[in-house]
């Protein structure tokens, strides 16, 4: 707690400006430690050390290249019980929670492994005589990588692990709020046998680090995750700049979650509670919309109810916690504010809603259920992104799929229902990069494409393989043999 986190530039830990306590939202007591901000000078040198080992890396063998990366995966899962408390110590997630998301992480890391192994182009015929046509892939150069709070380590993960395999060299920024995650994936990533400068590590705000990034012109590409209002500014000066920048944008969501009359009710309500309130309801894939049709819409919310009073609500990394802190004062602030907004509009508020006092100090707000909500209304509308969920009550699946499909956002989207017949229907018509049926809205598997529709996301896909097509540009060769 003594000594300050550095920055990770060019293979060297370098002391920021100043630095900014990393503060435990379950007990505001507990400073989890000191952690160095940067701005644009250090920006300035992590892009110029990215410079420099680019040429080497992108032209490492594969086998380097998975090398490297399976190092990085198997130590952090190897330390996964120690990265998940430090995670839930600083996001305020569960440590069942946290641990999922280490393990992820990890898995990630050795998911590209395999990636760059497999890396490939194609050769074509061409339509004319005696040439010969090559397509394939090429690294971009330095990337910028633009991280939210409420993943500290898979995000930082699924961008940076890409971005190695095929050849690329990376400066990460993460959120201000979080920074222990991608400190301690840094100092992972520093002894992996990753040549210096291929990856580096500058914390701090956004306004002045991320906006640096976003300035650089030497950065080529830049992948983002947070907020609309963020996400918009960063893709408009990526391409107002000159040369023009690659960019990639997941943003929030207003998610629903269809309950058809002949659902399992059990089922629907499991569906509804982990989706709508667990990791504090702070995912952007919350099923924060639940759209339920008339003859289990009063089943539905009765049992829901109950669910919801009987989560334990407390310290993250007490075992029998279920729901921890809201991540700080600010989010905690902005979810009440909506429990207002919510009844000025007319919705019921069936439970929840307020701050709780638990053993220690920190941000606890008790599940927030509405009820006779109607769609236009701004908690219905806007991304609240806490324990909030938000039930309309419709007459049958057609005007449920047009609720669900009415909305700026298209992350995800589930149906609950014993239906083929509406379950392919909403599999085929939901408006959102994720569809899940039968099951919570949030896309939990590593090795498959996340992203989504409309508001939510632009540019490529993250994740699976589908994350080749970001951060690699296609060279199509033309070859005379005469
Ligand atoms: P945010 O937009 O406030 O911040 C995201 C990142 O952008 C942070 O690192 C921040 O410091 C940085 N930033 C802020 N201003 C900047 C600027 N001017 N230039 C460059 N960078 C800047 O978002 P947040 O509050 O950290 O995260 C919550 C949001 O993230 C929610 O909307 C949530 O839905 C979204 N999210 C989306 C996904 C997804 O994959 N779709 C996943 C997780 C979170």
């Amino acid at each position: 707690m003594d000594d300050i986190k550095a920055n990770f530039i060019g293979g060297e830990w370098v002391a920021g400006h100043d630095a900014a306590p990393n503060v435990n939202p379950s007990d505001t007591s507990d400073i989890v430690g000191l952690y160095a901000r940067g701005g644009s000078a250090e920006v300035d040198q992590a892009v110029a050390a990215a410079e420099r080992a680019f040429a080497a890396w992108s032209r490492t063998t594969p086998q380097q290249r998975h090398d490297v990366l399976k190092t990085i995966g198997d130590e952090i899962l190897t330390r996964r019980d120690e990265l998940g408390r430090l995670l839930s110590r600083e996001e305020g997630k569960t440590l069942a929670e946290g641990l999922g998301e280490v393990g992820r992480a990890g898995q990630i890391f050795l998911f590209f492994a395999g990636e760059a192994l497999r890396s490939g182009g194609e050769v074509i015929a061409s339509t004319r005589p005696g040439l010969g046509i090559e397509v394939t892939r090429e690294a971009l150069g330095v990337i910028g990588m633009i991280t939210p709070w409420n993943f500290p380590i898979a995000i930082p993960a699924w961008k940076i692990a890409p971005a190695l395999a095929y050849g690329n060299c990376v400066v990460l920024k993460p959120a201000d709020l979080v920074p222990g995650c991608a400190h301690a994936l840094a100092e992972i990533i520093a002894r992996s046998g990753l040549p210096a400068g291929v990856f580096n590590l500058v914390m701090g705000p956004g306004s002045t680090v991320g906006q640096a990034m976003v300035d650089h012109p030497r950065i080529v590409a830049i992948s983002f995750t947070g907020s609309v209002a963020t996400g918009r500014r960063i893709a408009k000066a990526c391409t107002a700049s000159v040369p023009l920048k690659k960019v990639q944008l997941e943003m929030g969501g207003k998610n629903p979650l269809v309950v058809l009359d002949d659902a399992d009710l059990d089922l629907a309500v499991e569906c509804a509670v982990n989706g709508t309130f667990f990791s504090t309801g702070q995912r952007c894939t919350a099923s924060s919309r639940l759209i339920v049709t008339a003859g289990i819409h009063d089943r539905f919310v009765a049992a829901t109810a109950r669910r919801l009073a009987a989560l334990v609500v407390d310290h993250a990394l007490k075992p029998a916690t279920q729901i921890g802190p809201v991540v700080d004062e600010g989010q905690l602030q902005q979810d009440l504010s909506y429990v207002s907004l919510g009844q000025t509009e007319g919705a019921q508020l069936v439970c929840g809603g307020q701050v709780l006092n638990r053993d220690t100090a920190g941000f606890y707000l008790a599940p927030a259920l509405f009820t006779e909500a109607d769609n236009r209304m701004r908690i219905a509308r806007e991304e609240i992104f806490g324990p909030v969920g938000v039930v309309i009550r419709v007459g049958d699946y057609d005007e449920a799929l047009a609720v669900a499909n009415d909305t700026e956002f298209g992350l995800s989207a589930g149906i609950c229902t014993s239906s083929l017949k509406y379950a392919s229907h909403f599999k085929r018509n939901a408006e959102t990069g994720l569809v899940m049926v039968n099951t919570a809205t949030a896309g939990i598997d590593y090795h498959v494409p996340f992203g989504g529709r409309k508001g939510s996301s632009y540019g490529a896909r993250e994740q699976g393989r589908a994350a080749v097509e970001f951060y690699t540009t296609v060279k199509t060769a033309y070859t005379f043999a005469g």
